[in-house]
């Protein structure tokens, strides 16, 4: 297969770690795909945090079609569970009281239609981003790999421009996909023109960033993900009565959604890049 880019994606050749960072989702999956057909080059390793709430399938589906690729062209791919590098979870690690994800609470009320508002979220940062950097200042000295630096690949594609950012210092982000200006139409082509099943979706199953089109996905596509998510919130509310998974204020098990299910990429938004939508 042969991918003619509309421009190169060229990664810094000044020796910093070059760290593919993946989310498990079709955007992560088109990069891996390019640089197996050599159409963008190999980063130094690739990378993926393992929240261990991450939907089901997730995981085996890398085993059997991602990590094959990744060793046949020679590029280690590395999963970092979260309890290895860090006690956060759902509270922070120094305080019980201060909840990561961003649950719905009604801790202020709710709005005149009954919905409930959102308290901030910093799951992403606990639970992906500081285990990975703990990772890789562990396994390269953390002295050395200041000193050197770290560009993270991640899966952004040209329209999403918005959601793009180069920060400075030791923990620096390059977008494959948008630098070389494909758009995430053509992700998805490029994996499917590849042969590679469609990837399950990358997303924490209590996720609470989802519309009700995903619910119900989840509800009838994958139950088992469904059940967890309704058992962990009522594990949540004897903690937190006032937190919900869903904006409306009533347990997942009690929900009748009134909308059908869209297109299969809703999901692809969360995790998808290696940075939650939150
Ligand atoms: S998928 Fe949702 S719950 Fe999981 S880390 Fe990302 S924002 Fe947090």
């Amino acid at each position: 297969m042969k991918v003619e880019l509309r421009r190169k994606f060229v990664p810094n050749s000044n020796g910093r770690l070059q760290v593919l960072s993946s989310g498990g989702g079709t955007q992560s999956i088109c990069m891996v795909v390019l640089i197996y057909i050599g159409a963008i080059p190999k980063p130094d390793l690739i990378i993926m945090a393992d929240t261990e709430r991450e939907a089901s399938n997730v995981f085996d589906y890398h085993k059997r079609h991602i990590k094959p690729l990744c060793d046949e062209m020679g590029v280690e791919f590395v999963i970092v569970p979260k309890s290895d590098w860090t006690n956060n979870d759902i509270c922070t690690e120094s305080d019980d009281e201060t909840v990561l994800p961003a649950f719905f609470t009604e801790f202020n009320g709710r709005s005149a239609k009954g919905e409930l508002g959102k308290q901030p979220g910093f799951c992403s940062s606990k639970w992906k981003v500081e285990p990975i950097q703990r990772y890789l200042n562990n396994r390269f000295g953390e002295k050395e790999l200041t000193k050197r630096g770290v560009d993270f690949w991640i899966g952004m594609s040209f329209d999403e421009r918005n959601r793009v950012k180069y920060p400075s210092g030791k923990w620096q982000k390059r977008y494959p996909l948008f630098e070389a200006e494909i758009l995430r139409e053509q992700a998805i082509q490029i994996v499917q023109y590849f042969g590679l099943p469609e990837p399950p979706r990358s997303a924490c199953w209590m996720c609470p960033n989802r519309h009700d089109e995903e619910w119900i996905w989840m509800k009838e596509n994958v139950p088992q993900d469904f059940a967890a998510a309704r058992q962990f919130e009522q594990e949540l509310q004897q903690d937190f009565p006032w937190l919900y998974l869903h904006k409306s204020g009533v347990q997942l098990g009690e929900i009748i959604f009134t909308t059908k299910p869209k297109q299969q990429d809703i999901f692809d938004q969360f995790c998808d890049t290696g940075m939650c939508f939150v």
